[in-house]
């Protein structure tokens, strides 16, 4: 026995336990290549190790290393983000340039943005950027608000030069003064709840209301799904409507009401909400409160005759195939015309084309119908002839320049352009603007260089200077006319994606050149889950959204009435 064998040895002995369940996975890697050579099981030998074998253990070693390394990994992003190294104070001599939201679109933009080039203010009502493709699983808890709720400090603390957020409402833009009116609209007020801001550049990106369409008694009777607030109520209003339901003595026809949760607007908003619901229902529901079993139903009402009209045909009928497995009540053609607190009236329209008043009792309404502009945005647009005809928001040209405007941009659900009001739409906006501000400023300080050098030129008489003066002034204004050359904003869609419950989600998504593929089914849901998790901004919110999905999985949905 060599002195080295003698050292790895010694141990061995010691520690049978721990070196017999490492040793395990290579006698039985050993055993089945020989098994698989066609031979008798040998002993294994150190030396003779059949392909399978070493393949086999390139591949233990492979996860094993690729485990650490994504340890190690998180374990960095979590450091790193926990610990913002100190910031630069913004210059005053800078542009002020005022953001406002902390949607989708801004936060993009932020996120981004060389900050040291600009004094960046950022106004929103609410401190944080909310993840709303996972807001639908919010109402039924399957995940927790706090999960898809990223704190815009966190955000803005990680920038080069800090960053001044104000928690408040714009109310105004004023265009030809170029100032705004903020106004803080929480319940804690100081002396002052509303100041002016003055700026020089301005992004809006306000986002957009839910629509009404003016229909009488939804904005008082319905439950919206756009806010953390409005996922909070509607949780809790499915509760009490339950716990109502099964109050002492209630009559049938009124049980039936209170369990009768209605979703009017068949477009992804809408039909995901409907299959969470049905999920909880099916899941817990049913469950933990047995009584309301026979009369739990949910209604999903669409004015148009299929649900989902962005998605292809077949991603269409499969959605409304799953649906109705799930025992989703489906009103195709349904217009809802008047909302009470107790009824809805609908106007149906029959397959001779004849229409028909009906009318559903519910008692849940959750209201889905799409987006309108913000009372800012429409006040904005009034000062502007050139916004005369904008009615789906604010007009922009190819840069996101508001048409009509110098100095203002808008992105997202608050700019009306050819492409349909998406977060992935309003992050590419963001991105493309946080390029396009970085190169202003590129562009800016390359001028103002070769100003100087110019100023330079003509006080010296020196030929050698005045030679050597022209070149990096050339050399400076070639980089000047690259940096200038900024393209358009283009849009690149990667596909839409959709949860339908069930655990099921279909997919429309495209690649290249205008190809697309259409998917379907409990794999797309794996994937859609996939998708988002790695699309939520920090390490955090990953992390939080997979353990409330692991919750569920284990303990189930909380009933609790909050
Ligand atoms: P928002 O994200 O709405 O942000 C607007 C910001 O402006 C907010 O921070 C708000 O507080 C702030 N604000 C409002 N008023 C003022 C004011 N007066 N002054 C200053 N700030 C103000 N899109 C997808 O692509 N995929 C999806 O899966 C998807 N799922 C969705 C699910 C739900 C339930 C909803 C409601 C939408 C979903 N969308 C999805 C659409 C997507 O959320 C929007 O298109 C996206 O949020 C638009 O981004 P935005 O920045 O324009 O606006
Ligand atoms: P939407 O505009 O996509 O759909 C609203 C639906 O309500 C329409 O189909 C319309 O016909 C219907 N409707 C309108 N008035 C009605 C009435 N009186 N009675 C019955 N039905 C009526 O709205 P949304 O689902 O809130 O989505 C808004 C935006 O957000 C869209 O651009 C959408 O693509 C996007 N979004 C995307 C996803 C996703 O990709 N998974 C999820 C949610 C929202």
């Amino acid at each position: 026995m060599s002195f080295r064998q003698a050292l790895i040895r010694a141990p061995v002995l010691k520690r049978q336990a721990p070196v017999a369940a490492f040793a395990a996975p290579r006698r039985f890697y050993a055993a089945a290549a020989t098994a698989a050579a066609g031979g008798a099981p040998k002993p294994p030998s150190p030396n003779k190790k059949g392909p399978f074998s070493r393949a086999a253990k390139f591949l233990w070693r492979l996860t094993y290393g690729s485990a650490l390394v994504g340890a190690g990994l998180v374990a960095y992003a979590i450091y790193e983000a926990r610990h913002p190294v100190d910031q630069l104070p913004p210059d005053p001599s800078k542009k002020t340039l005022v953001v406002l939201g902390s949607g989708w679109g801004s936060v993009s933009l932020l996120k981004k943005l060389d900050t040291e080039n600009y004094n960046v203010v950022v106004v929103s009502p609410r401190n944080f950027f909310l993840f709303t493709p996972l807001l639908p699983s919010c109402t039924t808890g399957t995940i927790e608000l706090r999960s898809i709720m990223e704190p815009l400090r966190h955000i803005l603390r990680h920038k080069k030069t800090s960053v001044a957020f104000y928690e408040a409402e714009c109310t105004k833009i004023d265009y030809a003064n170029r100032t705004l009116t903020v106004r803080d609209n929480s319940e804690v007020k100081g002396d002052i709840a509303e100041t002016k801001l003055p700026f020089d550049y301005l992004v809006v990106g306000v986002g957009a209301q839910n629509t009404t369409f003016g229909i009488p008694g939804v904005a008082e009777n319905a439950c919206f799904l756009k806010e953390v607030g409005d996922a909070q109520k509607i949780r809790t209003r499915i509760m009490d409507c339950i716990e109502t339901a099964t109050f002492k003595d209630q009559t049938p026809e009124e049980r039936k009401r209170l369990l009768h949760m209605v979703v009017v607007g068949g477009g992804p908003t809408g039909v995901e909400f409907a299959g969470e619901l049905q999920d909880f229902f099916e899941e817990d529901l049913r469950k933990w409160v047995p009584e309301i079993a026979s009369d739990f139903k949910v209604s999903l009402v669409e004015a148009l005759p299929n649900v989902l009209p962005m998605f292809s045909k077949e991603l269409i009928n499969y959605t409304e195939k799953t649906l109705k497995e799930e025992k989703v009540n489906i009103h195709l053609k349904t217009m809802v015309k008047k909302v009470t607190e107790k009824t809805i009236t609908a106007e149906v329209t029959k397959p001779d084309g004849s229409k028909q008043l009906v009318e559903l009792p519910y008692g849940l309404l959750v209201w889905a119908t799409g987006n309108m502009p913000r009372d800012v945005t429409r006040d904005l647009i009034k000062q502007i002839p050139e916004q005369a005809k904008a009615r789906r928001g604010l007009e922009v040209n190819d840069y996101l320049v508001v048409n009509g405007t110098e100095g203002i941009w808008a992105l997202g659900d608050c700019a009306a352009t050819k492409y349909a009001p998406t977060a992935q739409v309003a992050t590419q906006q963001g991105q493309y603007l946080a390029r396009l501000f970085n190169t202003l400023a590129k562009t800016e300080a390359l001028e103002q260089e070769i100003n100087q050098l110019e100023t330079l030129g003509h006080a010296t008489t020196d030929a050698a200077d005045k030679k050597s003066l022209a070149t990096e002034i050339e050399a400076k204004a070639k980089l000047l006319r690259r940096s200038k050359r900024l393209m358009p904003f283009q849009y690149s869609h990667q596909g839409s994606l959709a949860y339908i419950g069930s655990d099921r989600a279909i997919a429309d998504l495209t690649w290249g050149e205008g190809n697309t593929v259409a998917s379907s089914g409990q794999l797309t849901y794996l994937f859609w889950r996939s998708a988002y998790v790695s699309m939520c901004f920090s390490t955090r919110n990953k992390m939080l959204v997979v353990f409330d999905w692991l919750k569920v999985k284990l303990f189930g949905r909380d009933v609790s009435r909050e």
